[in-house]
C-alpha cells in the first residue's frame, strides 16, 4: 500500500526517533513507499520533510508553502523552497492553494503565493499538490489561468462534489481520498470515491489529522491508510488488493517516483 500524502513532521511525532518509529509501523503494516509533505507546519516544515526523506529510501517528499502560511511568503523564501526542490528526494511542489474556510492568511496573499508556486512548478516541470477549501471554484480558475495542468495537478484530501471532481479529471487532474471517507457524515465524499475514474484515484492519510475509523481519537499515521483503502474498495465494489494495485500505480506515475 502507499500513502500519497502525510506530514511526518518531527514536531508532531516526537522528534526524529518518533518519525522513524512511525515509518517502521507503516512498513510493518505493508505501507511503503510514503510521500511526506513539507508544507503546512510553517515555512520550515519543507526542510524537515526533506531531512526525513533523505533518511529513508522509501520516503519521498514535496516542498511548498501552505495557504495557511501564505502570510509568510516572500520571494526569498520561495527561492529557498526551490533550492530544496533541487534535491532528488523532492518529487513535487505543495501542498499549495487557497483556503477560504479558515482564512488563516489574507486572501490576496494566498492568491499571490499560490500563483508564484504554480509558475515555479511549471518552470521546473514538477507536479503540484493542491489544497482547496471553500473557494467557490477559484482554485480551478487559477489553475486554468496559469496553465498548470500540463505538469500534473493532484487535489489532495478532496472534499468537493462529483461535478467539480469531473471538472478536475477532464483537465487531466488527479484526486486523492483521505480517511474522512470512513466518517459517518461523508456521503458526498463516498459518492466521489466511487466515481473517480480508475486511473486518476489516489488515497492518503493526511496524517497526523483526519484519522480514519476505527482509530478515531488517536493521532493519524501512514499505517492507517489501509482503512481508507478498504472503505474505498467497498464503495467501488472491488478488492483491496486490486484497488491497492491501482492507487499505488497512479501515485508512482503521478509523482514520477524515483
Ligand atoms: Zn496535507
Amino acid at each position: 500500500m502507499i500513502d500519497s500524502h502525510c506530514h511526518l513532521d518531527p514536531g508532531v511525532y516526537g522528534g526524529d526517533a518518533g518519525v522513524d518509529e512511525t515509518i517502521a509501523r507503516a512498513r510493518a503494516a505493508g505501507v511503503t513507499p510514503i510521500l511526506t509533505v513539507g508544507s503546512g507546519y510553517g515555512f520550515e516544515s519543507a526542510a524537515r520533510a526533506l531531512a526525513v526523506a533523505r533518511r529513508h529510501p522509501d520516503v519521498r517528499c514535496s516542498v511548498g508553502l501552505h495557504p495557511h502560511d501564505a502570510k509568510d511568503y516572500t520571494e526569498a523564501r520561495l527561492g529557498e523552497l526551490l533550492a530544496l526542490a533541487d534535491a532528488p528526494e523532492v518529487l513535487a511542489l505543495g501542498e499549495m492553494g487557497l483556503d477560504f474556510f479558515y482564512d488563516s492568511s489574507p486572501r490576496d496573499e494566498q492568491r499571490h503565493a499560490f500563483r508564484a508556486q504554480l509558475r515555479a512548478a511549471k518552470a521546473r516541470n514538477l507536479p503540484v499538490i493542491i489544497h482547496d477549501r471553500e473557494t467557490a471554484g477559484e482554485t480551478l480558475r487559477v489553475l486554468d489561468e496559469e496553465g498548470a495542468w500540463t505538469t500534473g495537478v493532484l487535489y489532495h484530501c478532496y472534499t468537493g462534489d462529483v461535478a467539480q471532481m469531473e471538472a478536475i479529471v477532464e483537465r487531466g487532474g488527479y484526486i486523492s481520498i483521505p480517511g474522512i471517507v470512513t466518517f459517518k457524515n461523508a456521503e458526498t465524499m463516498r459518492e466521489v470515491a466511487a466515481a473517480v475514474p480508475e486511473e486518476r484515484l489516489l488515497v492518503e492519510t493526511d496524517s497526523p489529522f483526519l484519522t480514519p475509523v476505527p482509530h478515531r481519537g488517536r493521532k493519524n499515521e501512514p499505517a492507517y491508510v489501509a482503512h481508507t483503502l478498504a472503505c474505498v474498495a467497498g464503495l467501488r465494489k472491488t478488492t483491496v488488493a486490486a484497488l491497492d494495485a491501482t492507487t499505488t500505480a497512479n501515485t508512482l506515475r503521478f509523482f514520477r517516483w524515483r
